[in-house]
């Protein structure tokens, strides 16, 4: 199909289709209805942009989000699209104008929030559209925000069935990022979608590396990351409560660093003002509940951290998603430890949900912490918790660049376990570990705990050792912390035959701190990726160009080039326009618009 294939390099500068694109769009412009599934920077805006832009008539978007409609709007018109959005941002002028304009069949995409579509004046609208201009699809994008377990749940979204009952010619496209079987199989019963050719992408990112460090001061040991990898980059760093949010923004911004805090609890305005300069600024750093992050289409955030651990795989895959859209290095570094363990299960212990559901969390909260311990692959964990097979051995993993040993810790279990129960099974692993390693502390002597057999028993092995044994335990269920024992351990069930002596136990060996760093210095990609840019004076000149550019027009400088287009003209250095022309990520509006300021950049530098 040329056509979808001129589209492409034309109007949006790409040389060819990413995986299943093609495929997607030559069925959609075929008029045929689908689900796609890809992960996010996969590529999903190009498989209902490309067929809305083939197929004649208006193509209506709809979109969760205010912020992620205007960010897509003003992307396509700086491609030279005649785009717009219909939402309650917009004043009665503007919006009276805009439907003047779809009316006219000046626009050929719009944007919609899903409350807009059911009114009965937005559908006769459509009708008006369909006689005189026509409609050439409906996108529905998010699709997952039908589901009524996911965290993003649209009460309007389970009313767009009303789009296929009043045009079912108009083919209909749903796109999702999610990868949780339970909430395809909910999208495709919502949606009436049953009929709608599936397309499955890998959801694997290989571009992001997954980093879990074991917690032995967070703070410094996110300073060092942030410092070794991150000097000058976008990102967004996670935490569980909003106070600590605030902490550790504050924190970071007395180390120098332009970092923000972004929670619920915080005025609308503020979080505003900081997610737009998160967006339009560089560099800047999210410090965030997981409030933040649905929509945030920015390209070229590098790294997403954890200061605590998710709630489940599919929170740590989507939080993690966030980094790396535009394809270019970037990093998911997780910091955790005991106190994460107990934590975590007491917040589910102590909520109130019904047993059922509690139990559902339970199962994903060990699912999690099984993923924090495994010594295999992490691109091959996620994957295979999400049903998709992955070779493993990606060199892209704190796994693989630098393997985990494990130790046959039987006897050392079972010095732990029989410790926790000759101590009354109400007490936390500092406690513990002093008893093992025969420390005469005040508390010790005043439980007497001097006296019980496993004083003393464990002196081989440092505090640390310990501390790592005791976690392992823990995250595996060997071990439950006691609430109304103020996070005291207790054995379980599964802990019997261990003290029997019936069952092995091996456990990783948690790499030392100076290992840690001298590994992860070596492996950084991210210098590799952006090789001496950062300080060579004709990158600095095209992104204070781009910088500029985009404040004339107040977009955020991804609008104007992303950064894989930035890098390619600071390696190629195009003497003329036809030469920047062949830059990817250049089609032929932003070639006219902006190909002269930046031959000049070059120009000047030269
Ligand atoms: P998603 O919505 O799936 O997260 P996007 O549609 O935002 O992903 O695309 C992610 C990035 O990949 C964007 O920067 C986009 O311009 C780029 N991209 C998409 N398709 C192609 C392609 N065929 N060639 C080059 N870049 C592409
Ligand atoms: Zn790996």
């Amino acid at each position: 199909m040329s056509d979808a294939i001129d589209i492409l390099q034309t109007t949006f500068g790409y040389d060819s289709f990413r995986d299943k694109q093609q495929a997607i769009v030559e069925h959609v412009i075929a008029g045929q209805d689908a689900l796609v599934l890809m992960p996010t920077g996969g590529g999903k805006s190009l498989c209902y942009q490309i067929p809305a832009l083939a197929r004649d008539g208006l193509a209506i978007i709809v979109s969760p989000l205010i912020a992620l409609m205007q960010d897509q709007v003003e992307a396509l018109q700086q491609l030279g699209v005649k785009a717009a959005f219909l939402n309650s941002s917009l004043s009665v002028e503007d919006n009276a104008s805009i439907t003047s304009k779809v009316l006219s069949g000046e626009i050929k995409i719009l944007y919609v929030a899903p409350e807009r579509l059911t009114v009965s004046s937005f559908l006769n609208l459509l009708d008006e559209v369909n006689t005189h201009v026509g409609l050439a699809l409906f996108a529905i994008d998010e699709a997952h925000c039908v589901s009524q377990w996911g965290h993003d749940f649209r009460p309007e979204y389970r009313q767009l069935t009303i789009l296929h009952d009043r045009f079912p010619k108009v083919p209909r496209i749903a796109l999702t990022a999610t990868a949780d079987g339970p909430t395809r199989a909910e999208i495709i019963s919502q949606l009436a979608l049953e009929n709608a050719q599936q397309f499955i992408s890998s959801f694997d990112r290989p571009n992001i590396r997954y980093h879990v460090t074991i917690k032995d001061n967070a703070r410094q040991q996110l300073l060092h990351f942030l410092e070794r990898e991150h000097a000058n980059d976008a990102g967004i760093i996670y935490c569980l409560s909003r106070k600590k949010v605030e902490a550790t923004a504050a924190w970071l911004t007395e180390k120098g660093w332009q970092a923000l805090p972004y929670h619920a609890g915080l005025s609308a305005q503020l979080r505003e003002h900081n997610q737009r300069r998160f967006l339009r600024e560089e560099g800047i750093i999210m410090v965030a509940t997981i409030a933040f992050g649905m929509g945030i289409d920015k390209p070229n955030v590098r790294f997403v951290a954890h200061l605590d651990l998710p709630k489940s795989m599919e929170g740590y895959y989507q939080e993690t998603g966030r980094a790396g859209r535009d394809g270019l290095p970037a990093n998911a570094w997780m910091a955790y430890g005991m106190g994460d363990v107990v934590s975590m299960r007491q917040m589910l212990d102590s909520g109130d949900a019904s047993e059922e559901r509690k139990r559902l969390e339970v199962i994903k909260l060990n699912a999690l912490l099984g993923f924090c311990e495994s010594t295999g692959c992490r691109h091959q964990s996620i994957l295979r918790y999400f049903g998709e097979e992955h070779p493993g051995n990606c060199g892209q993993c704190d796994n693989c660049i630098n393997p985990v040993d494990t130790w046959l810790a039987t006897q050392a279990a079972q010095m732990a376990l029989s410790c926790v129960y000759r101590t009354g099974q109400r007490f936390g692993a500092g406690h513990l570990i002093d008893v093992l390693i025969g420390k005469l502390t005040p508390q010790i002597e005043r439980f007497n705990h001097d006296k019980v057999s496993t004083f003393g028993i464990g002196k081989d092995f440092s505090q640390s050792q310990w501390n790592s044994v005791y976690r392992q335990l823990t995250a595996a269920g060997y071990l439950e912390a006691d609430i109304a024992a103020y996070g005291g351990l207790k054995l379980t069930e599964t802990a019997r035959p261990i003290l029997k002596g019936e069952q092995e136990i091996w456990l990783r060996r948690d790499a030392t701190p100076e290992k840690r760093a001298s590994k992860a210095e070596r492996s950084s990609r991210l210098k590799e990726a952006f090789e001496g840019a950062n300080d060579d004076p004709l990158w600095l000149a095209l992104k204070a160009k781009r910088m500029e550019l985009a404040k004339e027009q107040s977009v955020p400088p991804y609008v104007i080039f992303h950064d894989a287009t930035l890098i390619e003209i600071l390696n190629q250095k195009p003497q003329d326009l036809t030469a920047m022309g062949q830059i990817s990520g250049i089609g032929q509006a932003k070639l006219e618009r902006y190909g002269l300021a930046f031959l000049e950049v070059i120009a000047e530098a030269g």
